[in-house]
């Protein structure tokens, strides 16, 4: 069993990208910049902002960080995305997600332009992915396609299943593994695809049976420790998005993070497998950087 190490990657993405802003400061070009709209005191959401944040300093990278009340109004916040749409310095930006019940994720999403939507959730974005057309990836899917091509992982005519079909990562993540390495999503972003990819969901009937047979096995279904060993082939290839927070007092934080596999019994039957925390997640975040730095590239 191999570690799909996403620290040892993102170290070097990250590395890669100070690089080319230190190039792009020599030249006097463009820095590129990167918003991030945060709505009320959700503890994972923060989390999740001030990481993006710190990282885009790490690199170079302009960033602003815009905190809203939780109360804060559906115009409001549409008000904000427009003035955010218009300012030319900001090449990019994203409104972190989940939002209060009474603001629509769908109305705010459709309303971020898409040359600067680098989460890659509006619907344009969405569309030029699903006919292979290089855009705005969503950032996990995305994260995990240069995962397994820093390996070096193979997937051509494998076996691949996808555990979950949210519009943030199961369904791209699906429609990324299966497209043709012809596609210029893929062979643009110099990607492995070509798998023959199978997707499960809670409507799911006989899944073990399905994820057993697996050569890859991704899984971002949102149930903590989900996948058991009897639901893995030996020598399979596991990714884990799933992320979890559970209150743990002997830690300094107070809480450990585990994901949707039982990572303890199924990564000795795995060829590679990531881990949680240190695997997907922080792909993620270079894969948010890679799309800020292409859409100030873009302009
Ligand atoms: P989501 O929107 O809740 O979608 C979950 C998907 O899993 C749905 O398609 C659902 O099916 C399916 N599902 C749920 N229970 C199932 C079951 N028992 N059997 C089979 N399928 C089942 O979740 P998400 O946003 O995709 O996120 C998934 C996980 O990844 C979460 O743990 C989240 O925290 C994590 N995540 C991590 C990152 C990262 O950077 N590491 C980024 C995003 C998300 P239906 O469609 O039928 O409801």
């Amino acid at each position: 069993m191999q570690l799909l190490d996403g620290k040892l990657l993102s170290d070097e993405i990250l590395s890669e990208l100070k690089t080319e802003v230190d190039n792009i400061r020599q030249k006097n070009g463009k820095i590129p910049h990167l918003a991030a709209v945060l709505v009320g005191e959700d503890g994972a959401s923060i989390t999740y902002v001030n990481s993006k944040v710190k990282n885009c300093e790490k690199v170079g990278f302009k960033s602003s960080l815009i905190k809203k009340d939780a109360t804060i109004t559906e115009e409001e916040l549409l008000e904000i995305i427009q003035k955010l749409n218009q300012d030319t310095d900001i090449d990019g930006f994203i409104v972190q997600l989940p939002l209060p019940k009474h603001i629509s994720e769908k109305v705010i999403t459709d309303a971020i332009s898409p040359d600067k939507d680098v989460d890659g959730f509006h619907p344009f974005n969405v569309g030029k992915l699903a006919l292979g057309l290089d855009t705005y990836v969503s950032a996990t899917p995305n994260g995990v396609m240069e995962m397994l091509k820093r390996y070096k992982i193979q997937t051509e005519g494998k076996n691949c299943v996808v555990l979950g079909r949210s519009n943030i990562v199961g369904s791209p993540m699906s429609m990324l593994m299966s497209k043709s390495s012809r596609s210029e999503v893929i062979s643009k972003n110099g990607y492995s695809a070509d798998a023959t990819v199978t997707v499960c969901h809670s409507k799911t009937k006989n899944l073990q049976e399905i994820t057993s047979k697996a050569d890859i096995l991704i899984v971002a279904i949102g149930q903590q420790e989900f996948v058991t060993a009897d639901m893995v082939k030996e020598g399979a290839i596991v990714v884990d998005v799933g992320l979890h927070r559970l209150i743990d007092e002997t830690k300094k934080s107070g809480y450990r993070l585990v994901g949707d596999v039982k990572f303890d019994e199924v990564a000795p039957k795995t060829s590679y497998i990531t881990p949680v925390p240190g695997g997907v997640g922080l792909m993620t975040i270079c894969s948010l950087l890679m799309n800020t730095l292409k859409a100030s590239k873009n302009k």
